[in-house]
């Protein structure tokens, strides 16, 4: 069967507005399209398949695994997923994990869990705090903890007990917080809200309010997690520990899950019956992630990321320099955001499309930052390809008349 980008309006619900091309294979950081066109990735997927396409030691965990065993629920557990909790228990801050397919999925059963541990703690204590444009997914409940009206609009009833703040505003979370608060939601980099890291001082009083005040503290690691940041998770560069952090984007690199790493005091709060999930932990996904966690959880693949940012942050910033469009880039690790200068502003989409014409992939974060999420892994010689490519893009846009009210 030929189908094209036409057939997507044809066939597909609207809520999307796929790029022209359809890429149909990919191998490390590069994606070619149906025309044999290649691009050089610099967003995989929105920061998931940090190990670029179809690494081979990937694929063959994918297929090991699909020879063996795909599913069997949640009535029984299986190796790989047993395997994999053991290594994310063993790598990080916490004692306990609970699988799902997706960062929304996380997010939901740790608000969920939040919910269940104040109401377990004292009447009322039901108050969920976050922060102005962040994003923790797409269920009700997660749209309405995050930050962005616009995802909420249309979907009214939503849940209550929610409270939003100003992101980086310890004397606004100071004041906000109570014996009320449940939890408290940080993303350590916003990454929808246009690649803005928390500073340091922000998660250590967050940290401080919230033991003050006997409210867990939840990390929204979903993209920031799985080596991104340069350490396996980003709350080991800020030295802080939350009592609940969520995964997901990264860590299947491509294949979807997600999980819930917790505290074993948090934890208890889900006794049996509580939450559940039919696919959660599948051994199809857990085998591929356990193989990511592998591979991303090395000293070589971790000190890798710092280095490669370096080339990235400075190749932006000096096309930044030459065309007058980007502010000084910004980020943790390769989670990279290049602000738009003033006379840019509301143009991040352009250049991405600007970009794909000349054969890079980049993403927004928003439309006043173009975001930058390379593989983990990719080479020097790609970064510096993808560069010139996305600096040809720019050249000819800079070249252009702006479009009229553009
Ligand atoms: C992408 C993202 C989510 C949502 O993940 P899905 O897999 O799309 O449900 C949640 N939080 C953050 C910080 C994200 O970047």
């Amino acid at each position: 069967m030929n189908v094209t980008r036409a057939t997507f309006n044809e066939v597909m619900v609207p809520n999307y507005m796929p790029a022209d091309i359809i890429p149909v294979r990919g191998e490390g950081s590069r994606i070619w399209d149906q025309q044999g066109r290649e691009y050089l990735d610099f967003a995989c997927g929105i920061a998931v398949t940090g190990l670029g396409h179809c690494h081979p030691k990937l694929v063959a965990a994918l297929t090991e695994q699909a020879g063996k065993l795909w599913h069997l629920s949640n009535v029984m557990t299986n190796e790989p997923a047993l395997r994999l909790a053991q290594k994310l228990v063993d790598a990080t801050f916490a004692d306990r994990v609970f699988f799902c397919n997706s960062g929304g999925e996380a997010n939901e059963a740790a608000f969920k869990l939040a919910r269940r541990y104040g109401n377990s703690t004292r009447p009322g204590k039901n108050e969920i705090i976050s922060f102005y444009n962040a994003f923790h997914g797409r269920t009700l409940f997660t749209v309405s903890v995050g930050g962005q009206a616009k995802y909420t609009q249309g979907f009214e009833p939503i849940p209550a007990g929610i409270t939003h703040l100003p992101f980086n505003d310890l004397d606004a979370l100071k004041s906000a917080i109570s014996d009320n608060t449940c939890a408290v939601v940080i993303e350590p980099v916003q990454g929808e809200g246009g690649i803005l890291p928390a500073t340091q001082a922000f998660i250590e009083g967050a940290r401080k309010l919230c033991d003050q005040h006997n409210a867990l503290l939840i990390f929204d690691e979903v993209q920031t997690g799985v080596g991104r940041s340069g350490h396996l998770y980003a709350y080991q560069a800020y030295g802080v520990q939350p009592d609940v952090l969520t995964s997901a984007k990264g860590l299947g690199g491509g294949f979807p899950i997600g999980a819930m790493l917790c505290t074993k005091k948090a934890a208890d709060v889900l006794a049996f019956g509580t939450h559940g999930s039919t696919y959660g932990g599948n051994p199809l996904a857990c085998a591929v992630a356990e193989a990511v966690l592998d591979l991303v959880n090395e000293p070589s693949t971790l000190a890798g990321v710092q280095a490669r940012a370096q080339l990235v942050r400075d190749g932006l910033d000096s096309i930044g320099r030459r065309y007058g469009i980007f502010e000084p880039a910004r980020g943790l690790g390769l989670l990279i955001g290049a602000p738009l200068a003033p006379a840019w502003k509301g143009r991040a989409k352009e250049i991405v499309n600007a970009g794909l014409r000349h054969g890079v992939w980049t993403l927004v974060a928003g439309p006043d930052v173009l975001r930058i999420a390379p593989s983990l892994i990719i080479s020097e010689a790609d970064i510096a390809e993808g560069l010139r490519r996305l600096e040809a893009g720019i050249a000819e846009l800079a070249a252009l008349p702006k479009a009229a009210g553009g």
